[in-house]
């Protein structure tokens, strides 16, 4: 038995046909996370259907910017990091978790300078976003066969694990049961909130953010 805590989140969702099993596996092992959704997707009546069921489960919504297209950091211009977090914080609306989670996208999940601009991050800390990255990739979406055994080793490498998968086609959902079994078989304590580690701003202040994740 390990002494290893984890954080589930959800990403680039809602998707009619997969997040409602997501929230029943979810459901069955009563495990609470948070699903960074995508504005953009949220013009659709399913769609937010979908976020009001994880919100009224107990699951926290997070922002996961409005197009999910070109990171805010390889677009510096304010009017970009503006039409990208408050176009799908407006989307959420009062489903929004009351620290304003957000997720930059990281086109591919890296972790770099391409992740905010300047603007966007200035945005962000003046308007008390509690601004979320990750520790564990499994890569879900691009390692069907692998990905579980990815995640399960990056939870053993580490204190607490922020882990990163996808409510959407072709992503954890085939495997999810077996993700949870076999993290429960390890003993882990799931948690809904985030270490320090992956929180860039908060509460208008800047928590822990290496300046590589900023473009100059
Ligand atoms: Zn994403």
């Amino acid at each position: 038995m390990v002494d290893r805590r984890v954080t589930l989140t959800f990403d680039n969702g809602p998707t009619p046909d997969v997040t409602e099993r997501v929230l029943d596996i979810l459901a069955g092992q009563r495990i609470l996370t948070t699903f960074f959704v995508i504005g953009s997707k949220l013009g659709e009546p399913a769609a937010v259907s979908l976020m009001q069921q994880a919100h009224a489960a107990g699951h926290w919504i997070g922002n996961h910017t409005f197009s999910h297209t070109v990171a805010l950091g390889d677009r510096p211009d304010r009017d970009y990091a503006l039409s990208e977090i408050e176009g799908a914080q407006a989307r959420i609306g009062r489903f929004a978790h009351p620290e304003k989670l957000f997720r930059p996208y990281g086109n591919s999940g890296r972790l770099g300078p391409h992740l905010l601009s300047r603007a966007a991050l200035d945005h962000l800390v003046a308007n008390d976003y509690r601004t979320i990255i990750w520790n564990n990739l499994p890569g879900d979406w691009k390692d069907p066969d692998g990905w579980v055994e990815s995640c399960m080793a990056q939870v053993s490498a580490q204190d607490w694990s922020v882990v990163v998968l996808h409510d959407i086609e072709g992503g954890c959902l085939t495997r999810l049961p077996e993700l949870l079994r076999r993290l429960e078989d390890l003993g882990v304590t799931f948690e809904q909130d985030f270490p320090d580690a992956v929180t860039l701003t908060r509460k208008g202040q800047i928590v822990s953010l290496p300046e590589s994740y900023v473009a100059d």
